[in-house]
């Protein structure tokens, strides 16, 4: 089969980015109109692009105004007027604070998601700075809200970067809805009564959505749902304790596969948060999939260099969504769900055929994976079980009995795309969980003994990334994460097949610091214990509090949100940096301050360890 020539593919075949782009589409007028803070890639992968391809396949007129300039006369966001139905906002793939600023609170140098890296093509609280300026250039278009920086900030969050509450992002912005977590099945939903004339101020029972009403109004009637009341936004603001429950309770319905309604009083509206739809079948997640992206950034970038991001995964594959692993610094969980929607076997062999045939294929898949690579078609076995589970993880303290985990489809999936005649080698490199692969109470270990192998064997690209994040049982707990020996056997198994196929692939473990309830003795024990297993370690990270996760509500409250406990917490830079410190304790200039840190708190084994004497 030939190869795709980029150059010549029509600019009709992108959404279009400017009016003249919509006119060759015969489109005098927008329906949809979707503003975004990271360059448009026309791809599964970006959020704008996966919007916009819905709304398209809906039948709408749909245009992206990608990082308009938010700092002139807003030229950019006049371009197209105004929509039929409404703006669509999103700060992009990733939070606005998180892609601009690191643990540190420091403006980052490069922007992943723009051509060039460069760091200047979106605002702070992107979400919030767009719809300000639709609102007030089109005060009667409707805004929906959506992406991960809105779909986090549902609810009053903490925000690491201002060291405060705030309020929901409906509040903030003025937008008229939020449509969280994944935004297909509530877009269908939206346009359908749209397009049958129903008005969009109307539509407040829509599942997966949230919205402001006036505190006096009565509440839209829903009679499938249970509506829970969490403490009021000024409550919040005052209580830390109570702030914190308010997080379980978010936290617990987002796990359940029937949620309640959420409400909450803030600045005399009501929030109401409409609960999700269930998770995706496999015939609405291969539809999404297998809508006409190009797989390629629009055109207009052709001369701006590189979009890093799109660069990293143009050659790979996303297998499934969601994640059912639970950790308590992850957001993956609610926004993607709990739960698993993975893709047929057919889907992701046709996108696999699609990316051979790119120009600059050269025959090596990137990533065959999803938010954690090895739950592919991974469920629970009695469905109705599940229904009525609220727990935040089907992994943690140990691996659900109801859980399906044989990982037979994965494997089978791997060698299915290896055979691939345009395939020479499918890596995996999103993240493992290697406590699904070693189930101490697995029905399957032929299975899994297969799945390890096939996958150690075939499919690691000489350094296999994977993330304990610690070694200590305490912090480990906290993180909601397996004990630190399931890394250990991981390890050992990965080095007898390695040695085994004569490969000198190695394994790269990943950890984090700073975590609420680690401390510097547990840093001081991470070190000596990674040491051990020969490391010197490189991938590292200081925990940051990201909106609307467990491990953010301790950092901000002290308080767990489960057992209402307090936790100790590093807050400070240089509490911080003392522990970062213990990662490199083989630097000279660490030597010092490790060494008396030691020899202060007795601890004598580690300073052995790791100097051989104090
Ligand atoms: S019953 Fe088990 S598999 Fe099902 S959702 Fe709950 S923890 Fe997960």
């Amino acid at each position: 089969m030939e190869k795709m020539n980029p150059d010549l593919i029509p600019i009709t075949s992108w959404l279009p980015t400017t009016l003249k782009e919509a006119k060759r589409r015969g489109w005098e007028e927008l329906d949809v109109v979707l503003v975004t803070g990271d360059a448009y890639v026309d791809h599964p992968a970006f959020g704008t692009a996966v919007i916009g391809r819905i709304l398209e396949s809906l039948g709408l007129k749909v245009a992206i105004i990608a990082q308009p300039n938010w700092r002139d006369d807003l030229r950019d966001f006049k371009k197209f007027g105004k929509p039929k139905y409404f703006f669509g906002v999103t700060s992009g793939n990733m939070d606005s604070m998180v892609n601009k600023y690191t643990a540190g609170k420091r403006l980052r140098s490069t922007d992943a998601y723009t051509p060039g890296g460069s760091p200047d093509f979106r605002p702070d609280y992107a979400t919030i700075v767009y719809t300000k300026i639709l609102k007030e250039l089109y005060p009667d278009t409707p805004v929906v809200l959506g992406g991960i920086e809105a779909s986090l900030r549902r609810v009053t969050h903490y925000d690491f970067w201002q060291d405060k509450l705030l309020p929901n992002i409906l509040t903030m912005s003025g937008a008229d809805l939020l449509i969280y977590g994944m935004g297909e099945q509530p877009l269908r939903d939206l346009v359908k009564f749209l397009l049958r004339g129903v008005p969009f101020h109307s539509l407040k029972t829509l599942p997966q959505t949230a919205l402001l009403i006036d505190e006096k109004e009565e509440l839209p009637k829903n009679k499938q749902w249970e509506t829970f009341e969490l403490t009021s936004h000024e409550k919040c603001l005052k209580d830390k304790l109570s702030y914190t429950k308010n997080f379980m309770h978010v936290e617990v319905e987002s796990n359940k596969q029937f949620a309640k309604r959420l409400i909450q009083k803030v600045e005399g509206k009501t929030l109401i948060i409409n609960p999700p739809y269930q998770t995706m079948t496999e015939k609405e997640i291969d539809a999404s999939f297998d809508l006409p992206y190009t797989r390629l950034p629009h055109p207009k970038y052709k001369n701006r260099g590189p979009i890093a991001a799109y660069e990293m995964i143009k050659f790979s594959v996303n297998t499934h969504r969601g994640c059912f692993g639970g950790r308590s610094f992850c957001t993956i969980s609610a926004h993607q769900g709990k739960m698993i929607a993975s893709r047929s076997q057919a889907s992701i062999m046709k996108e696999v055929d699609h990316i051979t045939r790119m120009h600059d294929f050269k025959g090596y898949l990137s990533d065959l994976g999803g938010p954690s690579a090895n739950m592919y078609q991974m469920k629970g076995i009695d469905q109705d079980i599940c229904d009525k589970c609220a727990a935040p993880s089907c992994i943690f303290p140990q691996v659900c009995k109801n859980l399906e985990t044989n990982p037979r489809h994965m494997t089978e999936l791997y060698r299915k795309v290896s055979e691939h005649p345009k395939v020479k080698k499918a890596f995996v490199s999103s993240g493992l969980r290697y406590d699904l692969m070693f189930n101490p109470r697995s029905q399957h270990p032929k299975e899994d003994e297969e799945y390890v192998e096939q996958l150690i064997t075939h499919h690691v690209s000489g350094r296999l990334k994977v993330a304990p994040e610690h070694t200590e049982d305490n912090v480990l707990k906290m993180m909601r994460k397996p004990s630190f020996e399931y890394f250990k056997i991981f390890k050992k198994k990965f080095e007898e097949i390695s040695a085994k196929i004569g490969s000198k692939q190695e394994i790269i473990p990943y950890f984090i610091s700073s975590h609420p309830g680690c401390t510097p003795e547990d840093m001081a024990r991470l070190a000596a214990k990674t040491k051990a297993l020969g490391y010197k370690l490189e991938q590292v990270q200081d925990f940051t509090p990201t909106p609307m996760t467990v491990a953010t509500e301790v950092y901000y409250s002290g308080y767990h949100p489960y057992t209402l406990k307090p936790v100790k917490t590093a807050i400070g830079l240089d509490d911080k940096t003392k522990q970062r410190t213990f990662f490199f304790w083989y630097r000279p200039e660490n030597r010092n301050y490790i060494k008396n840190f030691l020899a202060k708190n007795k601890m004598f084994d580690v300073a052995k360890e790791l100097f051989g004497q104090i």
